[in-house]
């Protein structure tokens, strides 16, 4: 079995002008495609090729295998970036996540201000989470490869903070890009479904 670079899921201009075409066809095709190949010659003969990627990330974590921990969590990390990203995004969360955001939070705009908050205070390389933690929705970030989902948390959404991310479109004005983040590209439906297949499965 081999881990598949999984389809975007629009073209690559679609989140103009917030993340460039140029932004998407490294951060896509180079960054993420790295990810994927190099973990791929990493398991290729050992028994972690015949598992789901979820698992190489939770196995290779147990094991301290942090080279294709850290390939595993980023070839996941960045496929979950995607559709935590959209051209059509809702302006705000409906239905029980919206009733979560407000309770946790206070709102909308104050969700935005703390994730806006964890995601400039990550030093170096990371990703900034919504997540369930138990019954309670967390905004935390974590570095370099490192993912929740090797953890008891459920993410519910990301977005990358590497320098990669955004070096072309806002060089280092991190804060730039999450406020487009958090304005533009927020894709609420796919956090709502994250936290309705849990539910289901709970
Ligand atoms: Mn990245």
């Amino acid at each position: 079995m081999t881990i598949e670079l999984p389809n975007l899921p629009y073209d690559q201009d679609a989140l103009e002008p917030h993340i460039s075409s140029e932004t998407m066809s490294y951060h896509y095709g180079r960054h993420h495609q790295g990810y994927v190949d190099k973990l791929n010659r990493q398991i290729d003969g050992t028994p972690m090729a015949d598992l789901p990627l979820v698992e190489i990330i939770r196995r290779a974590r147990e094991q301290a295998e942090i080279g294709i921990l850290n390939n595993a969590a980023q070839a996941w990390n960045h496929t979950f970036l995607w559709e935590s990203m959209s051209p059509n995004a809702p302006a705000s969360p409906d239905g029980r996540l919206g009733t979560l955001v407000d309770s946790e939070f206070g709102g909308v705009d104050e969700f935005k201000s703390a994730f806006r908050d964890s995601a400039l205070a990550q030093f170096g390389s990371g990703w900034t989470w919504l997540v369930l933690d138990g019954s309670r929705l967390r905004i935390m970030s974590t570095s370099n490869a490192d993912s929740p989902v090797a953890t008891h948390m459920l993410p519910l959404l990301t977005l990358d903070v590497w320098e990669h991310a955004y070096y072309l479109d806002y060089q280092n004005a991190r804060a730039k890009y999450v406020d487009a983040f958090l304005e533009h590209l927020i894709n609420w439906d796919f956090a709502a479904r994250n936290l309705e297949a849990f539910d289901k499965a709970a």
